[in-house]
């Protein structure tokens, strides 16, 4: 999509911290991170949000839990880390490309922002 700013991220068209990317996935680290380790995971294919997750598309997004655990052990996150995927207006969503946070470095509480 080319109004999407994480489509634009992905085509390199906008600079990011990459951490990860493959044929499917892009990784990169969050601009206002609220964790010391604060990754975002996106697909490469365009999907607003977890909400338009359906039998056609969400290979993907298990391939994106695959690439979760490789950077847990690439990045020794030996005491845990946390997946977030924001979800509509209610969950904070601001950008409207699914991608799931990947935080740790530090205890993390339970209702966080
Ligand atoms: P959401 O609030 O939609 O769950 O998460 C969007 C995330 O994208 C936020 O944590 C925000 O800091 C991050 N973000 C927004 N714009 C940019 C950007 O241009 N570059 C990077 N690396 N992260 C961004
Ligand atoms: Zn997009």
């Amino acid at each position: 999509m080319s109004d999407c700013l994480f489509c634009k991220i992905i085509a390199g068209e906008i600079p990011s911290a990459k951490v990860y990317e493959d044929e499917l996935v892009y990784a990169f680290k969050d601009i206002n991170p609220i964790a010391p380790v604060h990754i975002l995971i996106i697909p490469k294919q365009h999907i607003s949000k977890l909400e338009d997750v359906n039998a056609e598309n969400s290979a993907v997004i298990s391939h994106i839990f695959e690439v979760a655990a490789i950077l847990s052990k690439q990045l020794g996150l030996k005491n845990g880390f946390r997946i977030v995927s924001n979800c509509g207006e209610d969950a904070g969503q601001t950008v409207f490309h699914i991608h799931f946070h990947l935080l740790a470095g530090r205890k993390l509480g339970w209702e966080e922002q």
